[in-house]
């Protein structure tokens, strides 16, 4: 490959520094362009890095990084965000003078190791989450919606400057069951477990914590099923370290949840890569085939999903490093009872 198109809004902020919504980087070893159209430049003076040469603007973008390739230079475009539609468009635009080709995920796999001032940013998108939930629990619980708690959450993260990563999940007693629960009416009461996962967007980095509480006295079951689970978190976290497989993380949990009865009750993977977006790579479950590297920032976060009657999950954000992991989630894990 000559060079590589990246056209997906988070790739070309990685690359470039730009975070407008119209914007193309075309890369190669001697190669930096970013191209934008009108509306951008200013706000590409601002934030566009060093280094970049920046053709004039204009609505076609695509058409115009391609005009500065060589006739017979191959390039690369991101298989995984162009459609069918723009890639006919480049190629019609091409005819034979170029050679395009799907090129994977090679920003993406840049966009894994977090540099020092990455984890920086993640760590304090992390902080401020942990707070939240601490405000939460002192907010209260019993006797309020789902979505009365939803809505409180969002009002404090928004006070405090920031955004949420992704939609939080409020899920109490039953609803804890469905992993990916939408908030709604239910009134939550004493007996209850609550799971609320949920982070915070900060400086174009995500958090991402969950924490299950128990409101009022927890069922003998529901504590069974939340020390499970927290063994099973545990161990998982104690197999993060670089050179460790991702499956073997996914595998040291998940022994603990089949043993205990409870396998059919996780159905999803144990983690996922978290930074500029709220999911990204590396996966950690069991058909994950890479292994862990120092400076990813990963998720561990099993669960127990009984339908019609509870669920647990536990998740940390956690760095990989050489010998283990640095945990960027303070919250305590022992099962804690709130009102
Ligand atoms: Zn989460
Ligand atoms: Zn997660």
């Amino acid at each position: 490959m000559d060079a590589l198109l990246v056209g997906s809004p988070v790739n070309v902020q990685y690359l470039s520094g730009f975070a407008g919504s119209s914007g193309l980087c075309l890369v190669g070893p001697d190669h930096r362009s970013f191209l934008t159209d009108f509306r951008y430049v200013e706000r590409a003076d601002e934030e566009v890095g060093e280094g970049w040469s920046r053709p004039e603007p204009s609505y076609l973008l695509w058409r115009d990084a391609l005009g500065l390739m060589p006739d017979g230079a191959k390039v690369g475009f991101e298989d995984a965000s162009v459609t069918v539609r723009e890639l006919e468009g480049l190629r019609a635009a091409v005819g034979d003078r170029l050679e395009i080709l799907p090129a994977g995920d090679l920003v993406e796999g840049l966009r894994e190791i977090k540099d020092a001032e990455e984890v920086e940013r993640i760590r304090a998108a992390a902080a401020m989450a942990d707070g939240v939930f601490q405000w939460l629990v002192e907010f209260g619980f019993v006797g309020r919606s789902e979505l009365e708690v939803l809505r409180a959450c969002e009002v404090r993260i928004t006070e405090l400057g920031a955004a949420t990563s992704f939609p939080p999940i409020i899920a109490a007693g039953p609803n804890g069951a469905i992993p990916h629960a939408e908030p709604g009416d239910y009134t939550i009461a004493e007996g209850d477990l609550l799971t609320i996962d949920m982070g915070v967007q900060l400086d174009y980095y995500c958090s991402d914590c969950t924490r299950t509480y128990a409101v009022g006295e927890p069922s003998d079951r529901a504590r069974e099923v939340y020390e499970t689970v927290l063994a099973a978190q545990s161990a998982s976290l104690l197999a993060v370290e670089a050179g460790a497989s991702c499956s073997a993380v996914d595998a040291a949990g998940r022994e603990l949840i089949t043993e205990a009865g409870y396998g059919p009750n996780f159905g999803h993977g144990t983690g996922h890569g978290v930074g500029m977006e709220i999911h990204e790579a590396p996966r950690v479950s069991q058909a994950a085939t890479g292994d862990l590297r120092s400076g990813q920032v990963i998720t561990v976060e099993p669960g127990i999903y009984l339908p019609g009657e509870l669920g647990v999950r536990i998740e940390d954000l956690v760095v990989v490093t050489e010998d283990g992991y640095e945990n960027l989630s303070s919250l305590p894990k022992e099962l804690q009872i709130v009102g």
